[in-house]
């Protein structure tokens, strides 16, 4: 890892004694977050405008700073204000800015809670925020209704509820530890959340989703890694947003984490003023995937309260998109997604590829704009499915069948099942009928 001139600079105005290894030592940095603007103002040795501060101040009290040394040791000073990494961290005016489609929880996580810390939204994997405590935070957290509450980390009693619902909830296959952050958590008690949910026979993977590579890289340690391979199959996504953030630091970090063996995933979110060009998008997944992570998500910036000044049309999204597939690796292409208000969950949204459709052919285009056609199979016997595998000719293995139902849209595509329409109740048509 390297330590820069700027970071030395930047640690000696901290703490005079300050030595390298203080600096890589996560501890550290989190008990030097920059929270307060005459901070931030000395260690980039800059000095905001009376009304800039003032404006800076009153956005801190709704929405509170938190900034590490490294992460803020990547700004560049001589062109702040258009900085990504400036820009993700640093609060501004427009947050208190509500737009009229803002909402404290759009994604509706906490009315689809079973229990405190879980949400259950897809069939077979459920969200558990273990953890409060951020190493930054983001401007544009989509849980920013929660950021500053007191940092406290969730108890051993508070885990095992969330530990005896997954327990007891058999179709729950899939983990998804989010928060907070669950690598702020001290290594030995990540290491006992992952062993007790090892202990259930349902549990298949495990999922961490951390930004610490992003902004606290110091906090992958061997130790911590040792720790995780112990618990595989582990995966976990980060949050890159930007190429400037992939950084000497990051990469080791990144590194230590591919050679457990632990798949590298990346969700990134679409901002306006950081990342809605498509040219930075392509160097962004472009460096990911030289550093093992895997494009996964793009995001189309949520309605949350206070992020309106991020937010971008679907265009953009679609536009970034369109300039990925066919023009570069088929991996390097997240799938972008807008999560759906109201608590739909992720939906995926992509550039039509498919211009039309007859019974027998397909016409579709390609990235050049080449249009074509596929021709479709004359004669197709489709095999009747009533879901009794049992009598079925297509051989699939039946203790992976048996609970299977149809949900949502497949319903209405399955042949044992009766529904036609899903058809959202309280539409004025619907209220018609009922009366
Ligand atoms: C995003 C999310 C998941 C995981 O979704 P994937 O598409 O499987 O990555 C699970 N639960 C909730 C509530 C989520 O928001």
């Amino acid at each position: 890892m390297i330590f820069t001139q700027h970071q030395q600079e930047i640690a000696e105005k901290i703490d005079y004694n300050v030595s390298k290894s203080n600096w890589k030592n996560w501890k550290w940095q989190v008990k030097h977050r920059i929270r307060s603007l005459d901070v931030l103002e000395s260690l980039l040795g800059i000095k905001f405008s009376p009304d800039k501060r003032s404006q800076i101040e009153k956005t801190i009290k709704k929405f509170p700073m938190a900034i590490t040394p490294y992460y803020l040791s990547l700004i560049d000073t001589n062109n702040m204000e258009n900085d990504p990494i400036f820009r993700q961290s640093v609060p501004t005016i427009h947050e208190l800015e509500y737009s009229q489609a803002d909402m404290k929880d759009p994604l509706h996580e906490d009315k689809d809670s079973p229990v405190p810390g879980i949400t259950h939204r897809y069939p077979d994997s459920v969200l558990f925020l273990v953890s409060n405590v951020c190493a930054m935070y983001c401007r544009h957290c989509t849980r920013k209704r929660r950021v500053g509450d007191i940092d406290n980390i969730p108890t051993k009693e508070e885990i095992k509820i969330g530990i005896d619902y997954i327990r007891n909830t058999p179709q729950v296959r899939d983990v998804l530890l989010s928060g907070g952050d669950p690598f702020l958590l001290s290594t030995d008690y990540l290491d006992w959340i992952l062993t007790e949910l090892r202990k259930i026979r349902h549990v298949e993977i495990i999922r961490i989703g951390t930004r610490t590579p992003v902004v606290l890289p110091y906090r992958i340690t061997y130790r911590l890694v040792e720790m995780l391979k112990k618990h595989h199959p582990l995966w976990i996504n980060t949050h890159f947003n930007h190429p400037r953030e992939i950084t000497a630091s990051s990469k080791e970090a990144l590194s230590k984490l591919a050679d457990a063996g632990i798949p590298l995933g990346n969700q990134s979110v679409l901002l306006a003023g950081v990342n809605d060009c498509p040219i930075v998008m392509r160097s962004l997944v472009h460096k990911l995937v030289v550093n093992r992570v895997r494009p996964y998500y793009l995001y189309q910036c949520d309605l949350s309260e206070g992020l309106s000044h991020f937010r971008t049309p679907v265009g953009k999204g679609i536009e970034i998109i369109e300039s990925l597939i066919g023009h570069t690796t088929g991996f390097c292409v997240p799938t972008y997604v807008i999560d759906a208000p109201g608590g739909g969950g992720k939906i995926p949204v992509m550039p039509n590829y498919l211009i039309s459709w007859s019974t027998n052919k397909v016409i579709l285009r390609n990235y050049e704009g080449v249009i074509t056609t596929y021709k479709e199979p004359d004669s197709y016997e489709p095999t009747f499915c009533d879901r009794n595998c049992e009598r079925c000719n297509l051989q699939l293995p039946l203790e992976d069948a048996s609970e299977y139902r149809a949900v949502g849209i497949e319903k209405l595509l399955v042949d044992y099942d009766k529904t036609i329409a899903l058809v959202p109740q309280k539409t004025e048509r619907v209220e018609r009928r009922s009366k």
